[in-house]
């Protein structure tokens, strides 16, 4: 999506070639036209998929999932994170290492919001070393659902989370994909 490109680009900022800050409009400020149009674009990618709910992982996954669930017009479903123990037993659990937070963390989904009916497309803000993804494809799997795929604002491919679950069958969508990036240049694919 070459305006998404051009935003990191004139926008984004390197943090030591592994981080990109994006605050102006995905992970803190938030430009609702542009989500719109994003959301627009990942939808149009999975039609005709019989999508039937959408998933993602608070908090920065919500505003493009939001837009998305908006265009295909089905529900949005975000995973909380924290101490599944602590919730009732009607829920399904998974254990991710978070890259933002560089720990453990828990992330649950209720059964009252994901079961064997529904057809999910996944969203979510970046991917990395796929650890996020990997997590809400178990919730997927634990949910007895079935999954069209993923759909992803910003693919960060030189940290191979999207090849290795590409090779596990699954269907990513990625916006922008940058193939190499420094603190000078970003490079997308
Ligand atoms: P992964 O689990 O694929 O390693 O990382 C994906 C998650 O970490 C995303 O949900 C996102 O919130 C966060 N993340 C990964 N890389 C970046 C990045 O470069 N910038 C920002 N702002 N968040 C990132």
């Amino acid at each position: 999506m070459q305006k998404l490109k051009q935003k990191i680009l004139s926008e984004g900022r390197v943090i030591g070639n592994s981080v990109l800050k994006v605050d102006s409009f995905l992970n803190h400020q938030i430009d609702p036209k542009f989500m719109l149009e994003m959301g627009n674009e990942l939808a149009a990618r999975f039609a005709g998929e019989g999508i039937t709910r959408i998933l993602t992982v608070e908090a920065s996954g919500i505003a493009v999932a939001l837009t998305t669930g908006l265009s295909l017009g089905v529900p949005v479903v975000f995973a909380k994170k924290g101490r599944a123990s602590t919730q009732n037993n009607n829920i399904y659990s998974a254990r991710i290492y978070s890259f933002t937070r560089q720990e453990a963390v828990d992330i649950f989904v209720s059964d009252k919001f994901l079961g064997p009916r529904d057809t999910v497309l996944i969203v979510d803000d970046f991917l990395a070393h796929g650890e996020a993804l990997r997590g809400l494809l178990e919730l997927v799997d634990r949910a007895g659902a079935r999954l069209a795929g993923a759909g992803i604002v910003i693919e960060k491919v030189f940290q191979g989370g999207g090849a290795a679950l590409r090779e596990r069958g699954v269907r990513i969508e990625s916006l922008a994909a940058i193939k190499s990036m420094s603190e000078e240049c970003v490079e997308f694919i």
